[in-house]
């Protein structure tokens, strides 16, 4: 049976407040379990929350000995330095930055989660042997090595379920725990323990290009600063896909165009480019902000990238996320082309992997006109890399579809929504398709999307566990759906 809310008593005041209250809650605790950047370790499949103690985790990573996983790292510090790192790109001398900014930082501490049974000494050996070239106070090195050993001997041995947490102090001590119980600290020590894991020697490369992939590239769209929107366009020629804005703290700003509005004629005109970027894209930032200002702080953590991984949001706030999603889809697209002299054929590895998957170049140009082509409605026409696959694929997606979340790295995109095209070629949409392809594609910026996608080391997943932490209990004891079935049946109930 239809029910219109029009024809409903009213609700009391009280009870409306109540509901909302409680909606809230609900609501924000089923986004923020949506989008927890909760990680697993891929090597060993261990798990490490969001968050230690009001600390943001940065990355995992394993730790191996020959072909031994022996036990997964996760890597915890606060808000400043993660911030300081996430407009960098995704390259290793991020880690360097990192590393200067962590001294500011009144703890950084390190999980250990042993996947591998290991004896006390062998464990306490094993550590202080890293440690140990980083510093010269060898006395500081013992201390530590003893600490390990007794927390560790204290239960046997360190077998698979150990954690050993290592919280490194701005006053240079590291202390340490184990399974939780504290056993003391060592002096001197914090610099040259977060080292181990973050110079150019660490122990776990995997970990390393965990933070790497994780904190770095979300540089903020912001306007209210106005160096974070010099970075985004700084970096907007020539970086890949990680600078796709996140809205850490602050609303999104139109993003602007790497090249004048009429750099693109005669493919795209001046009047097209100008309605789509000033118009269109502007709704979709619009849109984004409005709903995130009045989602709560839970939505202000979360980047463009988060969203549109998580198929939690989509089915939960679809509005979110369609929003979120053409704001990310425009901008990947505006770098897709080159104001000065795109098109024709790529060069070096993907042309390579493009002849490997698809033949020849021909070939895939066929392929994804044809895709565009069949497009029933408005949508988006993807070249992705599917890292399991390991392969080049091409979609079609309709509305906000975008292939990461499928696991998809986007490599390419043409936007096939009529705005994109109608002023200029009406329902001709061939001749755009071919415009874009002879005149106007950056395979330079596709390239280096390839190249990232297929990047060496472990690329963490992103896992939705259950996270609520800050919130009330109540509030997480209930998922999207129960909430709001929960809420229409107290609605209905009034009358
Ligand atoms: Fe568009």
């Amino acid at each position: 049976m239809t029910v219109k809310r029009t024809h409903r008593p009213a609700v009391s005041p009280l009870r409306f407040m109540a509901l909302a209250v409680f909606l809230g809650l609900c609501y924000s605790a089923a986004l923020v379990d949506a989008a927890a950047a909760a990680l697993t370790d891929a090597a060993t499949k261990i798990n490490f929350d969001d968050n230690l103690g009001g600390l943001h985790l940065f990355g995992v990573g394993v730790r191996k000995k020959g072909p031994i996983k022996v036990y997964s790292v996760g890597m915890y510090s606060d808000e400043a330095a993660k911030s300081s790192i996430a407009s960098l790109p995704k390259t290793k001398s991020a880690l360097t930055a990192l590393r200067k900014s962590l001294k500011s930082s009144k703890t950084t501490s390190f999980l250990l989660k042993m996947n591998f049974k290991v004896g006390a000494e062998k464990m306490a050996d094993a550590i202080a042997e890293s440690v140990d070239p980083r510093t010269s106070d060898k006395g500081a090195v013992d201390a530590l090595k003893k600490l390990i050993m007794d927390g560790v001997a204290a239960k046997g041995a360190a077998t698979p379920g150990t954690t050993l947490q290592f919280d490194c102090s701005s006053d240079g001590a590291v202390k340490v725990s184990v399974d939780g119980k504290a056993v003391g600290s060592a002096p001197g020590l914090s610099e040259p323990f977060c080292d181990v894991f973050l110079d150019d020697n660490g122990v776990s490369p995997a970990f390393r290009e965990s933070v790497i992939e994780n904190c770095c590239g979300v540089a903020s769209l912001s306007s209210s600063s106005s160096s974070a929107q010099q970075t985004s366009t700084t970096h907007s020629s020539h970086n890949p896909i990680h600078l796709v804005g996140s809205l850490f703290y602050h609303k999104l700003k139109l993003p602007k165009l790497p090249y004048k509005y009429n750099a693109l004629q005669p493919i795209i005109s001046e009047k097209t480019l100008r309605a789509h970027h000033l118009k269109h894209n502007a709704k979709y930032i619009e849109s984004v902000n409005q709903i995130v200002s009045e989602g709560g702080a839970s939505l202000k953590h979360l980047s463009l990238e988060q969203i549109v991984k998580s198929k939690a949001i989509m089915e939960s706030n679809a509005v979110l996320y369609n929003n979120a999603a053409q704001c990310w889809n425009h901008q990947f697209f505006w770098r897709c082309m080159s104001g000065s002299g795109g098109g024709g054929e790529p060069k070096g590895l993907l042309a390579k992997i493009i002849r490997r998957d698809f033949g020849s170049f021909d070939n895939l140009r066929k392929e994804m006109e044809s895709s565009a082509m069949k497009a029933f409605g408005s949508g988006w026409t993807w070249l992705g890399y599917d890292k399991r696959k390991k392969k080049l694929v091409v979609s079609t997606m309709t509305g906000a579809g975008n292939p990461l979340l499928e696991g998809i790295t986007p490599v390419l995109v043409i936007d096939m929504w009529e705005h994109a095209y109608y002023l200029d070629y009406q329902t001709n949409r061939k001749d755009y398709i071919d415009g874009f392809f002879d005149r106007l594609v950056n395979w330079n910026y596709a390239q280096q999307n390839l190249k990232h996608a297929m990047g060496k080391g472990i690329v963490p997943e992103t896992v939705h566990h259950v996270s609520h932490h800050g919130l009330p209990l109540v509030a997480a004891l209930f998922s999207a759906n129960y909430a709001k079935k929960a809420a229409m049946h107290m609605l209905f109930q009034q009358s």
